[in-house]
């Protein structure tokens, strides 16, 4: 290693014997999150049940002799795992099986966010950056957050930026343009069937992405008929295409999600569920989806956006999906003190 390497940087992967903790330790181990520059040390979280898993996808990763893996290390021990972390991608949840209640599904998921919130609050660096991948996304990062009160809230956030690569891909199919022409595209809401993907600030090559679809015929019914359901419900149609769920795309995501908010977006915008500053209707004490721009390791959401009637009737929709599922942990007594 040359003398130009930052300090090494700890990276906590939860659920790294599933798929898409599979699909992301690699590309973490070879630099794609953090950049080329930067050495890490992995931690692997799993439960009991997975630990063996993650033990061989460790070996596999100490035979790539990737040069910036500085260490790996296995547990099944949440303490362990995040002692010391800087960067935590929460990705392991508990899937909904057969049978099983929505209420099932929150109870068992704040089992697991409610013991890794607190094992963050007292074992992760002061710097920790928390993003969740596991559903229901945004209300796991709550309770997470809920249960480490001495980490700042703004930490933690959820991952909705495969929602905004959907619509990002959408757009372009839409306008026969290249991805990298299209700017200030963004997810509101929670990253669910209800989440609002909004183009009425996007532009491609400058011009207003509503413009130029008005221009070919696609108006407010493609907005609302095609579009917005096409990207909520693309989890479904990769599963019935594919015949199993999008892996390698939600771990492409959750490394982009990191990569910005550490590196930064530039004057880009990106998507991200964070801890709602009451802005744009949204209540306060949620994670939600905004705009967001990054700069030196902060997000800040993008403000003072124009809504229409039909944008915000979106927006406040699935904001209130996500004040309901708050009502339900917060019934079910799975949010600690904060
Ligand atoms: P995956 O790796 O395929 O998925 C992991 C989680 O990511 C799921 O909750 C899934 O939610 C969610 N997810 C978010 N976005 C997407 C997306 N776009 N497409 C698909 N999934 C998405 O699951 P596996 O079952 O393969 O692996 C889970 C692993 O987690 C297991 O090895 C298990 O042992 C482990 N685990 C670890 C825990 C821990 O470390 N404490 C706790 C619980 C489980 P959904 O499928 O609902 O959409």
């Amino acid at each position: 290693m040359t003398h130009t390497m930052k300090h090494p940087v700890t990276v906590t992967v939860t659920g790294a014997a599933g798929q898409i903790g599979y699909a992301s330790l690699f590309r973490i181990a070879a630099g794609e999150m953090l950049g080329a520059d930067t050495p890490v040390r992995l931690r692997l979280l799993e439960i009991p049940a997975g630990l063996k898993a993650a033990e061989g996808t460790a070996m596999e990763l100490a035979d790539c002799a990737f040069p910036l893996v500085e260490s790996i290390d296995v547990t099944d021990d949440p303490n362990t795992g995040f002692e010391g972390a800087n960067l935590a991608l929460l990705i392991g949840s508990r899937p909904r099986t057969k049978g099983m209640e929505r209420a099932d599904l929150l109870e068992a998921n704040g089992g697991i966010f409610s013991v890794q919130g607190r094992a963050i609050n007292d074992r992760a660096a002061d710097d920790i950056k928390v993003a969740v991948v596991g559903n229901p996304a945004n209300t796991n990062a709550l309770i997470a957050a809920s249960h480490a009160p001495d980490v700042p809230l703004e930490r933690f956030t959820a991952l909705t930026r495969l929602d905004h690569h959907r619509a990002v891909a959408q757009l372009a199919l839409a306008t026969g343009s290249p991805v990298d022409q299209i700017e200030g595209v963004a997810i509101w809401g929670n990253h669910s069937a209800s989440q609002y993907p909004d183009l009425f600030h996007a532009t491609v090559a400058g011009r207003s992405a509503v413009d130029l679809l008005t221009q070919q015929g696609l108006g407010q019914d493609w907005l609302e008929n095609t579009f917005i359901s096409k990207v909520a419900n693309r989890g479904a149609e990769v599963i019935s295409v594919r015949g199993g769920s999008s892996v390698a795309s939600a771990a492409h995501a959750a490394l982009m999600h990191v990569h910005d908010w550490v590196l930064g977006t530039g004057e880009s915008w990106t998507s991200m569920a964070v801890p709602s500053d009451g802005s744009y209707g949204v209540a306060e004490g949620i994670i939600s989806s905004f705009p967001v721009r990054c700069t030196g390791g902060v997000y800040e959401i993008i403000h003072g956006l124009e809504h229409s009637d039909f944008s915000q009737k979106r927006i406040a929709a699935s904001v209130a999906e996500l004040v309901e599922e708050k009502q339900a942990v917060a019934s079910l007594g799975l949010l600690g003190p904060r």
